[in-house]
Parts: C-alpha cells; structure tokens; sequence
C-alpha cells in the first residue's frame, strides 16, 4: 500500500486518572505515557507510516516538543495545538497533514502500547474500506444495571470494544469530521435514542459509510483512570529489560595538567594527559553506558584528535551520551566503578565524583558507587605512572523486538 500518516491526539485533561496534568504525561518505567505511544508510531516508520502530526493542550507544546527530542522520534513532523472537543483537535492534527496523504490514522496518546503490528493492520484496512477500526472482542458476559440492580442481559457475541488507531482514507475522514462540526446525528429526529458520538469511526457508521472492523490487542489499552495507570506500569514493566555494559579507560599522568577525575578537579602534582581532560573514570563510565545499549564507543562518538573535543569537560561528553541514553528510552538503573591509583589519596573525593555524574546521569547519587584501589605497586600503574579506571552501567530500556 502506498505510505499513511499518523494524528496522535494528547490534548485531553485527565481529571479521571486523579493528577491535575494531562495524562500522557505521566511517567510509565520513568518515560512519559505519550514517549510509549509516539516510540510505536516511530518503529512504524520503517512499515509505511510517512509522518507523524502530534496535537496537545496549548500550553503543553514545549513538554511535548521536549519528549519528541529526548526520544528521538524523527516520525513527528509537526506538533499543533488542539481544540475544545475531540473532534476539533482531530481537525487541527488533519490540517497539518500533507494534502498528498491519501490514508490517515487517528490514535488517542493514551494509548501507549499500540503496536506496530496493528497500526499497519488498521492503515491497510482502512486504504481498502475507506475507514477502519481495531475492536477487542469481549469474554466477558454483560449485563445492564442500574441503582445497584442488575436489570438485563446484553448479548455479547458480535460486540466488541473500540480501541484506535481509526483508519481513514482522508476524503472519508474530512467526510465525518464535517458531519461532527454539524452535531453529527445527535441533533437530528431520533437522537435521544442514538448514544453520544465518541469518535470518528462511530461518526462514519452514523453517516451510512463502511468502518472495516480489525482484531483489537488487549494490551492497547487506554489510561483513563488511576486504574489503568497501575496496570499500564506492569505492562510496561513486563515490555523493560535490564541490560549491562562495561568500560576501560587507562591515562598516563603528566605534569603541568590537572587532575580531573570523575568530573571533580582533585589537588595533584600531576594530572592525567589526553586529548580531552582525560577524565579516566568519565571515559569508562561513558564507555559502559553505551556498551549496555551497543551504541559504539567513545572513541567512535568522539574522536581523539577532533578539535571540538579538544580540552573537552569529560562532564560535557557524558551529557550528549546520555542524550543517546534517553534517546534510546532507557534509564540507568546503577553504575559501578573503580579507580585504580597509586596516588592521590582519592576518598575524599568520591562524594562530589558520585555528585557529578549522578547529576549527569540523572539518578540518585545512592545509583552511583566509586570505588578506589592501588595497583600494589606493580607494573606500570603501580609505579604510578598513570591512573586507570573499569565502570559497569546497568540500564533499564524498552525491549528491543
Ligand atoms: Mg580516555
């Protein structure tokens, strides 16, 4: 099929999930619901999806420009600002989608973990019938109540429950929103009978159009309540692996250069040469960083011999690594390292080393432990001829599929 684009509406309050901010967000395995949602719509980039229109609140567009960046999600063409009602953000996400787009789809950015899968599901049925929607059979067995009362049976066979992403090619979908700007059906004879209009789909049904039903995914679900929110963190637990890496770095000490290590300057008569600060124990800590994600090395990121790393704060280097740290969507767990020193006496010290990098690495200084040695005096770190470093990262990161 040709490519479809993606509007991923987040405009909504959230007043039922009990936090006075919008929903999506709120922190699932520390990244926000709406980082989840977009990181789908962003591996299905590669699977036809061409673009991405993200629509919030007015006042939310820098947070949500914030998560598109740290995230890295390339897909997100444009951020708009949504509407009053539903159907008005949806309005505002189409206009901002390129004219040429012949299927759109419309997913609701509370729904974090909308997979790939049905996304491409949703857009091939909905270039086939014109409109699409994934509907969640029911198991359960459904009753009417009322004042506490049970007062009927609802045959549940052939009913099933409305998740998004809705899929329409545009013409059907300027089609409906048409028909909502008008009050849909709901103003017309008959409406106190015909149930609210809740999105587009129900819209396309109401206008006499086909609505292609696709098998739903029960783990689509929608944070509405505070509920939701506790069963969404275990699924997203459940879609988190923990995974290690390691780090070495060596540095012969030198004089005339200060010794930095571990981002803290410490009193020495020699320091660590290189082409950076030398900052042995930043290097190794960096270096296990991106070992826990494969993402190279440091030698690789930042060449020796480059000059924008010349005389670099090793403190500025392992910002822009944990830029591809969160890029990646994961968080570190803890990070384990030792120093290995003939001299200086390096504990008094550690504290403000473990301030630094856990300030960098934007953990608790209790995930960050130093750890300092001698070489025994032997071999060449033993006649203190330079200073070494080995690090161990842990991070916590959404399972690579
Ligand atoms: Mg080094």
């Amino acid at each position: 099929m040709d490519g479809f684009w993606a509007v991923v509406v987040a405009a909504g309050r959230g007043r039922r999930v009990g936090a006075g901010i919008n929903k999506v967000l709120l922190p699932l395995m520390g990244r926000p619901v709406l980082a989840w949602s977009l990181g789908a719509f962003q591996r299905a980039a590669g699977a036809g999806l061409e673009g991405i229109v993200l629509v919030g609140g007015p006042d939310e567009l820098e947070q949500f420009a914030e998560i598109v960046r740290v995230g890295g999600f390339d897909a997100v063409r444009s951020i708009v600002a949504g509407g009053e009602r539903r159907q008005d953000s949806v309005s505002h996400g189409l206009a901002a989608v390129p004219a040429g787009a012949r299927v759109v789809l419309i997913h609701d950015g509370a729904r974090p973990f909308v997979s790939p899968e049905l996304i491409k599901e949703v857009a091939e049925a909905a270039a086939r019938s014109g409109a699409a929607v994934p509907l969640l059979p029911v198991a359960d067995s459904l009753r009417r109540f009322d004042g506490g009362l049970v007062t009927g049976e609802v045959e549940r066979d052939g009913v099933g429950r409305a998740q998004t992403p809705q899929g329409f090619r545009r013409e059907v979908l300027e089609e409906v929103l048409t028909l909502l700007r008008r009050g849909g059906a709901t103003t017309g004879p008959g409406a106190d009978a015909a149930p609210p209009l809740t999105d587009e789909s129900a819209a396309a049904l109401r206008a006499g159009l086909p609505v292609a039903a696709v098998t739903g995914d029960p783990a689509n679900l929608k944070i509405t309540t505070a509920a939701d929110l506790e069963l969404a963190s275990v699924i997203a637990r459940g879609r988190c692996e923990y995974r290690t890496g390691t780090g070495y770095d060596i540095h012969r000490l030198v004089a005339g250069r200060p010794l930095v290590l571990g981002g803290a300057e410490i009193p020495s008569e020699l320091g660590l040469d290189g082409h950076s600060d030398a900052d042995a124990l930043l290097h190794a800590v960096m270096d296990a960083l991106l070992g826990a994600l494969a993402l190279g090395d440091i030698g690789w990121h930042f060449p020796p011999g480059d000059e924008r790393f010349r005389g670099a704060s090793s403190l500025n280097l392992l910002a822009e690594v944990m830029r591809l740290v969160r890029a990646a969507g994961a968080q570190v767990v803890n990070i384990d390292a030792m120093v290995i020193a003939e001299r200086p006496k390096l504990a008094p010290h550690i504290p403000l080393m473990r301030e630094r990098i856990a300030a960098a690495a934007g953990v608790d200084a209790g995930r960050i432990s130093i750890k300092a040695t001698t070489n025994e005096r032997l071999g060449s770190l033993g006649r203190g001829e330079g200073i070494a470093a080995t690090a161990t990262a842990t991070v916590l990161v959404p399972a690579l599929r």
